[in-house]
């Protein structure tokens, strides 16, 4: 069902119905439509955010200048015409543009998801988050290795570098 939905959510991406990027259709959107439970359902806008495939808050913008991001957090985005650091047109970031989200989804179905098929029946797969900042992706790494290397009985070193 989790897959389905996703395919379904996925098309209506790819078709134009749902604009990639848009905002997200609620938790209880998708509970009365799909018949699905509410971990379901929040699982499913997780990983469509994760491929920033929609929003749960309004647009990010970025300034063309400085490259401050801006977030038009419950503002009319239209709203916030420059940038507050220095004055700067304020643009889309360019990863969020629609043809780069549509590639992004080609290659997920397409490399992306077999392999989180194929490893995920394994005792020792484990998800991290990537969009956090490299310093906490870099500790949840860390964290995760050191857990099942516990989980097999291998003892670290002490101050070993990872
Ligand atoms: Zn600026």
């Amino acid at each position: 069902m989790y897959k389905g939905m996703m395919e379904i959510m996925e098309r209506r991406i790819r078709s134009g119905q749902l604009a990639p990027g848009a905002k997200a259709p609620s938790e209880s959107d998708l509970i009365a439509e799909f018949r699905v439970s509410s971990t379901t359902a929040r699982r499913c806008l997780d990983e469509l955010e994760r491929l920033r495939l929609v929003r749960r808050v309004q647009g990010r913008r970025v300034c063309k200048a400085c490259g401050t991001n801006v977030s038009a957090f419950g503002a009319n985005p239209s709203t916030v015409a420059r940038c507050e650091r220095c004055g700067g047109e304020l643009v889309t970031r360019s990863d969020d543009t629609e043809a780069v989200v549509r590639e992004r989804l080609r290659v997920y179905w397409r490399d992306t998801r077999p392999m989180i098929e194929y490893y995920s029946h394994r005792p020792t797969f484990r998800v991290i988050d990537g969009a956090q900042e490299p310093e906490q992706v870099r500790q949840a790494l860390v964290a995760a290795v050191m857990g099942v290397a516990k989980a097999a009985g291998l003892s670290v070193p002490p101050g070993a570098r990872v």
